[in-house]
């Protein structure tokens, strides 16, 4: 359903957004590939993009703390496969830690790169896809985008700031043929939560196993992981022409987590 289209995907050199990127090349989209990680690593999962949707994919090494350098992303995609249809803000970070002791620079950093940098992708796309008269953003919120937890307000401000955002780039692009959705995931089995679990065992003073049981899946009614697969499916669904009366919208995908 992607022929001929571009997608680019922000922080797509793992989880999600690498589910997301293999996820459009397999409906027939040329990507852009972006994120930080082994040059050598980057180098196996863009190649194995091309190989397995003959497709072609590129990487930008983006820095998604830089707005000239997002600016750079976008224009690399129109330069290279002549336009960028679909864009997924997708890379983000994540800090544990109690507000008091909360590092300013990493407050910094998340609000660049989980809110801010959305608004640099979607300044420089827009344009295009106006003139081609058609266009997708998704954006990866999270449940924190509609409800909070401790110790994590640089996340939790970002993803309610990006579900804001979303809602007020689709009103401005609703004539144009161009919609902008958010997807919420609850907790997805990725790096990222992997890497947040030391801290949260820190935090609140915890083992793993009762971080994963009665943290992480405590909040998930479901008691299961969403898979990166699921999430790419639904951003996949979201770029189709089915979708195209979805607009503004921050779609949960939890486990039932925020429905009370
Ligand atoms: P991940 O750590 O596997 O992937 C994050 C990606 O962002 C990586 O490719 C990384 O290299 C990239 N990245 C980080 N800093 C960057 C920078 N400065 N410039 C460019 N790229 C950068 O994590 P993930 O779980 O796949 O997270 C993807 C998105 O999903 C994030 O926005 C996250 O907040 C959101 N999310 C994740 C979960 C979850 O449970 N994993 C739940 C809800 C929302």
């Amino acid at each position: 359903i992607l022929n001929g289209k571009t997608a680019v995907v922000t922080g797509s050199t793992s989880g999600i957004g690498l589910a997301c990127a293999r996820t459009f090349a397999g409906a027939g989209a040329n990507v852009v590939i972006n994120g930080m990680g082994a040059p050598g690593d980057i180098e196996k999962e863009r190649a194995a993009i091309e190989r397995d949707f003959t497709v072609r994919a590129i990487y930008s090494p983006a820095d998604m703390t830089k707005p000239s350098e997002i600016a750079e992303l976008i224009a690399l995609g129109e330069e290279t496969f002549g336009s960028v249809d679909i864009l997924v803000n997708n890379a983000g970070i994540q800090h544990v830690s109690p507000i008091e002791e909360f590092p300013a620079e990493k407050w910094d950093a998340i609000i660049a790169i989980n809110l801010s940098a959305s608004f640099h992708a979607i300044r420089a796309a827009v344009p295009g896809m106006k003139t081609r008269g058609w266009g997708r953003i998704v954006n990866t919120a999270s449940a924190h985008s509609v409800i909070a937890s401790p110790f994590k307000s640089a996340y939790v401000a970002a993803k309610h700031g990006i579900a804001g955002l979303t809602k007020t780039v689709a009103l401005e692009l609703a004539r144009s043929k161009i919609t902008c959705n958010c997807i919420s995931p609850g907790y997805v089995w990725t790096p990222l939560v992997e890497k947040q679990i030391p801290n949260t065992m820190a935090a609140r003073r915890m083992r793993r196993d009762e971080v994963i049981n009665d943290v992480l899946l405590a909040a998930q009614p479901t008691k299961e992981f969403v898979t990166v697969e699921q999430v790419a499916s639904l951003a996949l669904f979201l770029c189709s022409d089915d979708a195209a009366q979805i607009t503004g919208a921050n779609l949960s995908m939890d486990g039932g987590w925020t429905v009370a």
